[in-house]
């Protein structure tokens, strides 16, 4: 399981030698990962260590480390597990081990610090969010962990049998029943509205997929919180066919495409705050140096951009053009596959959010990475 502690307890060890690793493997049965993922381990630690001139000492603990990942591939998995993250430093004795209900790219890093982005790409996919299935006789409230399905609570409401069901007429007697069961409806949207409040408190959730019919949920969200309503992202119309399982796979949908909506709009504020006085940041070297100081408030990158760099191995400086020594601290720089993983891990150290945006034109623009700074 990752959470943000433990994210932010990585992001802050740090090797002398400059090698930290960190593995990340599939461990997909598709893949055939148990003959797959220790070959490929091997093969890329013995690459490593023909390019790399390393001293006797950090050679020993790298190996050392390599070994440790090795025995886990051989053992240690739950059957659930799709994917795998390893985080391994001899020499301050670290070694974390993350099991993920989806694949990783198998990709061996080493690297002064902890390369933590595919598991921020994967938090940001995770995220726990809350069901509601709501009508005006019962409600349901889901909630789904990183994992999957975690809980369901369910809440009978009131027994409407106020019309005729042959032929839909409503008796005048009935008038008056109907007047008290409007009121019997209202208190049971207002209990779901509650327990929802107490759901979404539960897991940590920020957003809400509600599921019903429409004029019905609209009439439930003027019960909810003013905090349940802001964390409304998607409807989904209510079929009442549809399993458990169909209607969290169609909440994803809709917060696949929320989740889309929310980084558009994130570029589009970094954009328009952009220049003198505003609150936005772009390119790298301008948002790096902001994370440095602990000015950005949601950092944006772009999935696929992954440009080389160096890193220095004294100060975690990180430059995308080759330079002969830090030009802030005349530190040795070593090669890194994937600037933007200094600038994430500087996020998730100070807490900033990390945003991961796909097919942005504004982002582009912005050259794939930018941020929305705390105060202009
Ligand atoms: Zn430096």
């Amino acid at each position: 399981m990752i959470d943000r502690d433990s994210l932010r307890s990585l992001a802050s060890s740090r090797s002398r030698d400059g090698v930290f690793v960190s593995a990340f493997f599939s461990t997909s049965r598709l893949d055939d990962w148990r003959q797959t993922a220790p070959t490929f381990l091997n093969s890329e630690a013995t690459g490593l260590l023909r390019e790399r001139e390393l001293d006797k000492e950090p050679r020993r603990r790298f190996q050392e480390d390599v070994e440790r990942i090795q025995e886990v591939l051989r053992y240690e998995l739950s059957p659930q597990t799709e994917g795998l993250a390893l985080f391994a430093d001899a020499e301050s004795g670290r070694f974390d081990q993350i099991e993920l209900p989806f694949r990783f790219s198998n990709r061996l890093v080493v690297e002064p610090t902890a390369y933590l982005r595919p598991l921020v790409h994967a938090l940001a996919l995770l995220e726990p969010f809350v069901l509601v299935r709501v009508s005006r006789d019962d409600g349901m409230i889901y909630s789904i962990d990183q994992w999957r399905l975690k809980g369901t609570e369910g809440h009978v409401g009131p027994y409407l049998k106020s019309t005729d069901r042959e032929t839909g007429d409503v008796p005048v007697k009935e008038y008056y029943a109907a007047a008290r069961q409007e009121s019997l409806v209202e208190q049971h949207f207002k209990e779901l509205a509650a327990a929802l409040d107490r759901t979404v408190d539960e897991i940590g959730a920020s957003r809400v997929v509600l599921a019903g019919q429409h004029d019905i949920v609209s009439n439930f969200k003027k019960f909810l919180s003013a905090r349940a309503a802001g964390m409304v992202v998607a409807e989904t119309p209510l079929d009442h066919v549809a399993s458990a399982a169909q209607l969290l796979v169609d909440a994803r949908e809709a917060l696949t495409v929320a989740r889309h909506a929310a980084t558009e709009e994130l570029a589009a504020r970094i954009t328009e705050g952009m220049g003198a006085g505003g609150r936005g940041v772009g390119g790298f070297d301008d948002t790096l140096a902001a994370l440095r100081r602990g000015q950005v408030q949601r950092l944006l990158i772009d999935r696929a951009f992954r440009p080389p760099g160096w890193a220095c191995v004294s100060c975690d400086h990180v430059l995308l053009a080759p330079a002969s020594a830090c030009p802030l601290c005349d530190g040795r720089l070593v090669p890194i596959a994937d600037g933007v993983g200094e600038a994430v891990r500087t996020a998730v150290l100070q807490g900033a959010y990390v945003e991961v945006g796909e097919n942005l034109p504004a982002l582009d623009s912005l050259g794939g990475i930018g941020g929305l700074l705390r105060y202009a």
